[in-house]
């Protein structure tokens, strides 16, 4: 089936924002096996709209529009549609009575321009929207499919997730009616790196598409089986699985939608293990995403940031003279740290990081991009240097991702 997407919206066509609706609706479709035949976007304009639309309508299936549904007069998208296949506009009562519920439980003063997201063209269908007030709804014409939601982000996902993808199934059933996929989530390899290591892999054979998903700074392999037959497709998807895993395994960390946290969760909890950390220039992501997973009060006791060279003194017990002699950006300094924030907080594990995220602050010895991580038990402690080249962000996020998947790793026996 041939997919047309259109994205309406002015802050679109003047750069404001990124057209991140585009890219989830064609990842979507191409996850179904549906070929995306074009992208376009267009601003708030009638007859802009009436003409992209049209001319998505000739070379494909269905057309999935986004925005333009609120309440406000430069959201025309209904309108405009309406317009462009000669239909009038009704008003749906008990969209309009679901909307003025939602303002009366929340106290909202109604403007009677909130009506206009309870009108639709004639023979449309409504398409619910369970985060917000504005419904979407799809058009069919002569075997052809239009679908408009909301250009709000998570409402659109929502919507083509729940209602989009659904209909279009029911619509145009596949013949190879069995589709299943699996997401292998890796740190540590990019992206080329990752596709060289599978490059042998004769997925063609198996049925199996598989496909590069950076998720900065982890790369998520999405591997998807076709058959008619539900069985072959999970057993084609579980050869490629096993494969792909072969290929890459040091550098996986989970299968499915797991967190890199809920993993270290799930070993913490199993082991019975406490953990305290001690962040530098990670200035407390470390701990930030610990605390990501419901019920981490568990295993986690604290974390600081100590992000001065007093405060790895006097908080962390780290002696000023190791400091003066090696830099607080340092193996033993980090090593320190993690000992430190282990003793104070009584805690099995203490964790710690300190590096240089940039741009500024680097030297020929230490560059912008360097981060220890040291993981301090009972019995010894271990530390890795790593050295990044991103951005001050980039590298943060980084940094406490590499911090994490040593604790994974040091949790599985495997460092
Ligand atoms: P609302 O009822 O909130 O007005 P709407 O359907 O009218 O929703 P828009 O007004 O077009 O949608 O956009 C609402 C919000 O969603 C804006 O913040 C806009 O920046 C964002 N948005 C719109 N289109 C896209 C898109 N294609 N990709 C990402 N964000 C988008
Ligand atoms: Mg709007």
């Amino acid at each position: 089936m041939k997919i047309g997407i259109l994205t309406i919206g002015n802050e679109l066509m003047n750069g404001r924002i990124a057209d991140t609706n585009a890219s989830f609706i064609a990842r979507e479709a191409n996850q179904q096996g549906w070929s995306v035949e074009a992208i376009m976007s267009v601003g708030d304009d009638f007859a802009a709209i009436k003409d992209r639309l049209n001319y998505l309508l000739s070379m494909t299936d269905a057309v999935i529009c986004s925005g333009g549904l609120g309440p406000t007069s430069d959201d025309i998208t209904t309108a405009a549609i309406a317009e462009a296949f000669d239909l009038p506009l009704y008003t749906d009562e008990s969209v309009l009575n679901f909307i003025k519920d939602i303002f009366t439980k929340f106290n909202f003063k109604w403007v009677e321009n909130n009506a206009k997201q309870a009108m639709f063209p004639q023979g449309a269908e409504v398409l619910p929207n369970a985060r917000g007030t504005a419904p979407g709804f799809s058009l069919s014409m002569n075997g052809k499919f239009i679908f408009v939601i909301p250009g709000v982000p998570a409402e659109a996902k929502l919507m083509v997730t729940n209602g989009v993808l659904p209909a279009l199934r029911r619509h145009f059933p596949q013949k190879e009616q069995y589709i299943v996929k699996q997401t292998i989530r890796t740190f540590g390899l990019s992206e080329a790196a990752v596709d060289e290591q599978v490059k042998d892999i004769d997925f063609d054979s198996l049925g199996v598409n598989i496909g590069f998903y950076p998720v900065f700074p982890e790369n998520h392999i999405v591997l998807i089986a076709r058959s008619r037959n539900q069985d072959e497709a999970r057993n084609h998807l579980q050869k490629a699985q096993d494969e792909v895993s072969a290929h890459v395994r040091d550098y996986i960390f989970a299968y499915g939608e797991q967190t890199l946290e809920e993993v270290i969760a799930g070993l913490l909890t199993a082991k019975k293990l406490t953990i305290a950390v001690a962040e530098s220039c990670t200035g407390g992501m470390i701990t930030s995403r610990l605390t990501d997973v419901s019920g981490s009060s568990d295993y986690l006791e604290r974390g600081l940031v100590t992000y001065s060279n007093a405060a790895k003194i006097s908080m962390l017990g780290v002696p000023a003279e190791i400091i003066k002699r090696h830099g607080a950006v340092s193996e033993e300094t980090a090593r320190l740290m993690a000992e430190g924030v282990r003793k104070l907080a009584g805690t099995d594990l203490g964790i710690s990081s300190t590096g240089i995220a940039g741009p500024t602050g680097g030297s020929p010895e230490k560059p912008v991009g360097i981060v220890y991580i040291a993981l301090a038990d009972s019995r010894k402690t271990i530390c890795r240097h790593y050295a990044y080249r991103w951005d001050r962000k980039r590298n943060k996020d980084i940094f406490a991702e590499a911090a994490l998947f040593l604790l994974k790793n040091y949790l599985q026996g495997k460092a």
